[in-house]
């Protein structure tokens, strides 16, 4: 039943009645949007945050809206006379800002909403909250990429986003995408800012409804949902939209005067810093020359082709006239060849020492990469041309070889200069004078004026340069799990040598990375476009004073909430010592011992019959999660596990993660089996935003401290900059403090999954030694701390749990079987049951 509440002297519907921290965390959103100020907001999972947040938003919107058409109202009214419902609706909400500090702005229009989370799936869920709401009626977009919104099956098949960008433009251009073609018959012809006829039911759909749709009107869901952006009040989008100048740019993101929201905002440091950092390997400038090569034959068989087909001979016509109709030369493309292998030759002259505060490898200040590019003629002045090449050369490759050609080399080139160069992708002034890499070392006077870092400083204050080298493989952007530069297929004879061309060799080569440690920096390029109001908020934000620190923006409102549930809905074991008093900690030096992984197994076996329903055990990494089972294999232990409830291993593919966790919210519901067990990693997709709420989640097991790994050169990089930082400014943490930090983050959001509204319980056991110092305790959610207790042996947590599991489930009865939650929120499940829990006394289910 919808709550009718005013707040600040704003109405705000509330599908239920709300909570007193729900309260407390609209009064925050509202005072920052009236007030234009920016907020850290803080509030554990499970209390519905993000639906607060879209209630107070979007009727601080509508009454924004309101105040605009009274005072066109009474601008309008006849002979000067004032339209008294007019006057009094604009007093009214004068006196609302009033209170809470706002100024009044009577000339501007009610600012738009930018809700940006890390994931579709994360947007997806606030959308499906936004439905719940009265505010149903506020148009709504979503911005995907074509790799999500692209359904022309030709296109879908290249590797990069890059390729299917230049290869739908191409199609675009020449109209040979019937998507295209439908999208542009149906849109209206006078009116840029209107959606397509068929989308103008402004019915709410996230990225999968609208490829629904698209498909089935066969109308490019793409080009719809730009669209739609135009008219939009809130528009959802990732991070990397919002964050990134160039895709932000790309996409015509505008941010001046409108409001930018960032769920889920616990890692959006690290977000920042990886939107703003690049990677480039040899193997891709390899595979780069190896398509510019390809595109010198294609050239000329083009030009051939066109002689031929002329009927002139080639002494008939000069190779200049030949061309004349295309973008670029032959003589251009051996001149960029010629920049490359300069490239090359600089990098692998480069000599690897054998450490430093890196690791092995080369390090240098970021500004270093300046002189690199140098080297091969790439400079600040010529980087825009060059850009505009690399793409042309795309746009011809992508046009004469179809599919067959993915062009993954001329991408990678092309997303490193962009990287390393921004604001010469793009011409957005305050972009610019953010960079940091322009070549003016004083900065422009708005530069200065916003307080943005100066360029070659801003370069070596943010950046480092590393380079170093790397066995055969795979490497992706944060050094993962993509694939190396693809092997390329023009024709057969080309594939043939591509197979055993820079891609396929699996020798050692040099990645150079160009990483930014300041989250700063996309942070002061956001409010260096005049956004209204930033507003920070996730489940922990824990500390908010490092985050403003690392963030270098001020956010005068902030909000540390309480969770909803009563202190005895949940329970709190630090378990030092497993069964027969083995040590369990996953410390270095111990989590190699069998004896500790075996004593783990037989922990979760033990747990098994004490835990009803569903049981989620995280370990600190995927390998120490499958070191783990191979010992519990080997043992039988994993017999007696699955004996007991079914096991399901967290997939390190994206593919195959929605069928494990489908099949693991089956097997919780299923009446044969006692609930079911997910291992998975901290950091990884189960411990992010995904819901397990009442019988999906009934205990969560930490098996360990997932710090990040020491050996990774980015990892020491970064804490050697933050020291460097302290020591240069006296502010920040040291390095050693953010890599302890990383670890409690992921620990907190792992710890998250088991509480998920009101009415649910649940326990929290933390399998390792180290978490029971009171420091340790210190950094676990405020909300948990007073429930933590250290078990003195493990034989005590058995019965312990017994009894807490008995209470609550007659306090908080749940129901199973048909009436239960067998889908998770954004994924398919074949299960006939109803989506959500209803609990019979308690208001709806909160995700968060
Ligand atoms: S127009 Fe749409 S469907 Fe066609 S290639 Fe481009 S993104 Fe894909």
């Amino acid at each position: 039943m919808t709550s009718q509440l005013r707040i600040n002297g704003i109405d705000v519907s509330f599908p239920f009645e709300p909570y007193p921290c729900q309260v407390e965390y609209m009064r925050k959103v509202l005072q920052a949007l009236q007030t234009g100020q920016n907020a850290l907001l803080e509030s554990p999972t499970g209390t519905g945050k993000s639906l607060s947040l879209l209630c107070a938003a979007l009727a601080w919107q509508a009454a924004m809206k309101a105040r605009q058409q009274a005072f066109n109202a009474q601008a309008s009214s006849a002979g000067g006379e004032k339209n008294s419902a007019a006057v009094e609706l604009i007093a009214e909400l004068e006196r609302g800002f009033a209170e809470s500090g706002g100024a009044w702005d009577p000339v501007r229009g009610a600012p738009r909403i930018i809700y940006a989370s890390r994931t579709h799936s994360q947007l997806s869920q606030a959308m499906h909250e936004l439905k719940r709401t009265v505010y149903t009626n506020h148009k709504v977009a979503i911005i995907g990429s074509r790799d999500q919104l692209c359904i022309n099956e030709d296109v879908q098949q290249l590797e990069s986003n890059a390729a299917k960008m230049v290869n739908c433009k191409v199609r675009v251009e020449t109209r040979s995408c019937q998507y295209y073609l439908q999208y542009d018959l149906l849109r209206p012809k006078n009116d840029k800012d209107s959606a397509p006829a068929p989308l103008l039911s402004n019915k709410i759909m996230d990225i999968e409804d609208l490829v629904d749709y698209g498909k089935r009107t066969k109308c490019c869901p793409y080009f719809m949902s730009r669209d739609q952006k135009e008219s939009a009040d809130i528009i959802f989008m990732p991070y990397n939209y919002l964050l990134d100048p160039k895709v932000r740019y790309r996409n015509k993101v505008d941010l001046e005067g409108n409001v930018v929201i960032l769920d889920e905002a616990h890692n959006i440091e690290q977000v920042c810093e990886d939107g703003a950092s690049v990677e480039l390997s040899s193997v891709d400038l390899a595979q780069c020359i190896f398509e510019i090569d390809a595109a010198v034959s294609g050239l000329m068989k083009k030009i051939t082709a066109d002689q031929q087909a002329s009927s002139l001979s080639l002494e008939d016509l000069s190779g200049a006239e030949a061309q004349e109709s295309l973008d670029f030369t032959v003589s251009d493309l051996f001149a960029l060849k010629g920049q490359l292998l300069a490239l090359e030759k600089a990098i692998d002259s480069i000599p690897l020492g054998s450490g430093d505060s890196a690791g092995p490898g080369f390090t240098k200040p970021g500004a270093y990469v300046l002189e690199l590019l140098a080297q091969a003629d790439i400079t600040a002045p010529r980087v825009a041309h060059m850009l505009d090449r690399l793409d042309k050369i795309l746009a011809f490759m992508s046009s004469t070889q179809g599919r067959l050609f993915r062009g993954t080399g001329l991408s990678r080139l092309s997303e490193f200069i962009a990287g390393v160069f921004p604001q010469s992708s793009y011409c957005d002034p305050a972009v610019s004078s953010a960079s940091g890499s322009s070549s003016s070392s004083s900065g422009s006077s708005t530069q200065r004026r916003r307080g943005l870092p100066s360029s070659s400083s801003g370069l070596a204050q943010c950046y480092k340069l590393h380079i170093r080298e790397v066995s055969g493989g795979h490497y992706g952007r944060s050094g993962a799990t993509s694939a190396p530069a693809a092997t390329v297929g023009f024709d057969t004879d080309a594939s043939a040598a591509a197979s055993s061309g820079p891609a396929g060799s699996g020798k050692p080569y040099r990645l150079l990375s160009y990483w930014c440690f300041s989250p700063a920096k996309a942070m002061l390029n956001l409010a260096a476009h005049g956004v209204r109001s930033i507003i920070l908020t996730s489940g922990t934000l824990y500390p908010m004073e490092a985050l403003r620190q690392d963030l270098q923006l001020p956010f005068p409102i902030e909000l540390s909430n309480p969770h909803v549930i009563d202190r005895d809905q949940i329970i709190t074991a630090v378990v030092p010592r497993g069964p027969n008093s083995v040590r369990l900690s996953s410390g270095y030096e111990n989590r190699d011992s069998l004896d500790y992984q075996r004593a783990l197994g037989e922990c979760v076996a033990s747990l098994c019959g004490c835990v009803p329903h569903g049981l989620l055990v995280f370990f600190p990494s995927y390998s120490l999660m499958s070191r783990c089972l191979d010992a519990w294999r080997s043992s039988r232990l994993f017999d007696r596990i699955s004996s007991r409830k079914p096991v399901f291993v967290e997939p390190r593919r994206k593919a195959e993660f929605a069928t494990a966790f489908a099949d693991y919210y089956k097997r919780v519901c299923d009446p044969q089996y006692a609930g079911a067990i997910f291992l998975a990693v901290c950091r990884g997709k189960v411990s992010e935003g995904l819901d397990f709420a009442d019988h999906f989640g009934r205990a969560v097991v930490v098996t360990g401290l997932p710090y990040p790994m020491w050996t990774d050169p980015r990892v020491r990089l970064k804490q050697a900059w933050l020291d460097e930082q302290r020591l240069a400014t006296g502010r920040g943490l040291t390095g050693k403090q953010w890599y302890k930090q990383q670890a409690y983050r992921a620990v907190n959001q792992a710890i998250g999954r088991v509480l998920r509204h009101r009415n649910d319980y649940g326990a929290v056991l933390l399998c390792d030694e180290r978490f029971a110092t009171e420091e340790s305790r210190r950094q676990l959610p405020a909300w948990l701390q007073h429930s933590v207790t250290v078990a003195k042996t493990f034989e005590s947590v058995p019965d312990r749990l017994r009894e807490f599991f008995a209470s609550n489930s007659v306090k908080y009865p749940t129901r199973m079987g048909r009436k239960c939650a067998c889908r998770p929120s954004n994924s398919r499940c074949s299960s006939t049951a109803s989506r959500r829990p209803r609990l019979s006394s308690a208001p709806p289910q909160l995700t968060s």
